[in-house]
Order: C-alpha cells, then sequence, then structure tokens
C-alpha cells in the first residue's frame, strides 16, 4: 500500500461525514479453502420453520401454500398503527407513537436455498413483490418511508436460513435515509446537478473502484467506503423509487443484483452474509423527495473468511468508521469474482 494513501480521511458525500482509511494490515490472499460453517445441510422444506408453505405461525396464522414470493405482517413488529396514542412531553421523557408497518417477504418456497443461488428469474419475482409492497405500502398517507431491506446470515442475528427479507413501512424517515436526502437537495443547489449522477460518472472515469455494470446500471464500492465490501448499484438515470423502474431497467437491476451477490458468495466459496438496503425517496409526493436517487447499499460484514469488522470504541462511541481495506482493493477482488455460484460449477 501506498503509504501517502494510508491514515487517510475520507469524506461521505451522502452522509457527510469522515470514514478513516486505516489499512495497516495488508491481508494475504485468500488459499480457497470452503468454509463448511456457512453450507449446513437443510430441507427443502422444514415443518418447524415459521417462513415454509403451510406451516402455521406463533400468531396462529396459517402461511398458504404459496409458489412465488409471500408477503405478510411480522407477527413481531418494531412498529404498528396500533401503538398506544401517547405523546409525553417531559424535557427529559419525549415519546411519541411509533408508528409503521413491518412486512416479512419470503423469497421463495424453497427453505434451502439464498437470493444468490435462485434463477435469476426467481429474483425477478422477489422484485415484483418489493415494488408491489413498496406501492401499497407507500400510498397510506400515515407511510412516509419504505425501507426494503434484507438481513442475511448467522453471523448478523438471522437465526432463520429461509430466505426472506423485511420491509419498514414508518410513519417517520429513517435518520440515514434523512441525512441523503438533505444531501441530495443541498448537492443539487450548490452544483446544480444530481450527486448521484455525478458520482457515478466520476467512479465511471476512475473505473479501479467499479465492481460491474451493465446498460442501466452501475456497481462499485464507494471511495469512502466505510466497509470492506460495501457496495452500491446505482440507476445511471435519476430514478428516485423502484416503481419508477421501466420494464428493461427491472431485468437489469435484477441482472446486476444476481451477479453481485454471486461474486460476494465466490469471494471466499461461502453463503456472504450480508445487509442489504435499498433506499428509495421517502413516499410522501412533493418536490423535494424527488431529488432522491434511489440506490441499493450492500454491507457484508466480513473482512476475511474467519474475521468479522466489529464496530469497535472508536467507532461506536466515536461515530466515524474505521475501514482497514482500501476501497480499490476490495473491488478488484470483487471484479474478479465469477458470476458463476461456486455450487454450479
Ligand atoms: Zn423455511
Amino acid at each position: 500500500m501506498n503509504n501517502t494513501e494510508n491514515w487517510e480521511k475520507r469524506w461521505h458525500p451522502l452522509l457527510q461525514e469522515w470514514v478513516i482509511l486505516a489499512a495497516t494490515t495488508s491481508e494475504r490472499p485468500w488459499s480457497g479453502e470452503t468454509l463448511a460453517s456457512g453450507d449446513a445441510t437443510e430441507p427443502e422444506w422444514d415443518p418447524g420453520c415459521y417462513l415454509c408453505p403451510g406451516v402455521t405461525r406463533a400468531s396462529g396464522n396459517k402461511n398458504p401454500h404459496y409458489k412465488k414470493p409471500f408477503a405478510f405482517t411480522n407477527d413481531f413488529a418494531s412498529f404498528s398503527f396500533e401503538a398506544p396514542d401517547v405523546n409525553r412531553n417531559d424535557p427529559f421523557e419525549i415519546t411519541r407513537p411509533a408508528h409503521g408497518i413491518c412486512r416479512v417477504i419470503c423469497f421463495t418456497p424453497r427453505h434451502n436455498v439464498t437470493l444468490a443461488e435462485m434463477s435469476l428469474e426467481g429474483l425477478l419475482d422477489v422484485i415484483t413483490i418489493w415494488k408491489e409492497e413498496f406501492l401499497e405500502l407507500g400510498n397510506n398517507p400515515s407511510i412516509h418511508n419504505v425501507l426494503i431491506f434484507e438481513n442475511k446470515g448467522k453471523v448478523i442475528g438471522v437465526s432463520n436460513p429461509h430466505p426472506h427479507g423485511q420491509i419498514y413501512a414508518t410513519g417517520f424517515i429513517p435518520k440515514i435515509v434523512q441525512r441523503e436526502l438533505d444531501s441530495f437537495i443541498e448537492y443539487k443547489a450548490n452544483h446544480g446537478r444530481g450527486l448521484m449522477e455525478d458520482l457515478v460518472e466520476h467512479e465511471l472515469r476512475k473505473s479501479a473502484r467499479i465492481v460491474c455494470s451493465n446498460e442501466h446500471f452501475v456497481a462499485f464500492i464507494p471511495f469512502f467506503a466505510r466497509f470492506v465490501y460495501e457496495t452500491y448499484i446505482v440507476p445511471r438515470r435519476h430514478i428516485a423509487r423502484i416503481t419508477d423502474f421501466s420494464t428493461e431497467e427491472t431485468i437489469a437491476y435484477a441482472e446486476i443484483h444476481h451477479q453481485l451477490i454471486v461474486k460476494f458468495d465466490n469471494l471466499y466459496n461461502m453463503s456472504f452474509p450480508n445487509i442489504t438496503m435499498l433506499h428509495n425517496a421517502p413516499t410522501e409526493e412533493n418536490e423535494r423527495n424527488e431529488n432522491f436517487h434511489f440506490h441499493t447499499e450492500f454491507y457484508p460484514p466480513m473482512r476475511s473468511p474467519d474475521k468479522l469488522k466489529y464496530l469497535a470504541g472508536f467507532e461506536s462511541g466515536g461515530g466515524n468508521i474505521i475501514n482497514p481495506v482500501k476501497p480499490e482493493e476490495a473491488a478488484d477482488r470483487l471484479r474478479q469474482a465469477s458470476t458463476i455460484h461456486y455450487k454450479y460449477r
């Protein structure tokens, strides 16, 4: 590593904060062994899994014998419109009801696959249900934001291996979405252009951090990545929300999303733990929100096959994240990873 680039603060223009690049230990290339822990044998259907077709959940509700992706309202939700209407204003105990709806999306009836192991058609079905859910939830005037995401992997606390994601539709805009929206608006006011369009153009010009791309989307590890394999998928044209994708863009999105998660799995020949966030414009129709540029952010917590990235003291308590690997190096590894899943080779 070139030492002039180490111990460097890199500006994150979306979150408007510094990220510290401290690549003090250069990693040896990985030897290529398969990690057994990520590949435990699971049955295709598990009667003990509350996400499998035909299973009765703890709430007493029975899942239909679904064949395509299936959505239901979480029985143990973090937000609800049934929240008691308590508004306390004691200066040290201010409260408001936590309004919202939490949905669970089963990606497929098959218990023992992951999104990366599913076909492109299967992923397209998932994108279709994301769009339908976004549209329906976003039309509710009490909902101001719809956050679509997937938590994947035991190491980030997902106990059920059944491929599934979640949607939190909330009566408020989550902090990071709000910060990004403010950044888009501020950049437009200062430069007369879109932040994401300029960022994509910059990354394409630099090329070192591009992972893959197609006619409509670019996947890259940003200059200011906070996590080793933090990757963005960004549409080349300004699109505020997933529901604004054309048919062609929807297919192009499915292709690049699929390519990227297959590459993640192929990095260490393991089902790669990951948090996937689809950042859409807040759902209330107004001119401000139209400045939001849709993008998907992936935050894999791995830094090597046996090493997780934890937010330790300085990061948890100080608030600035330290990235131990140069984004250019991580992008290079990801770019070279195959787009054919290791299980199917
Ligand atoms: Zn299951």
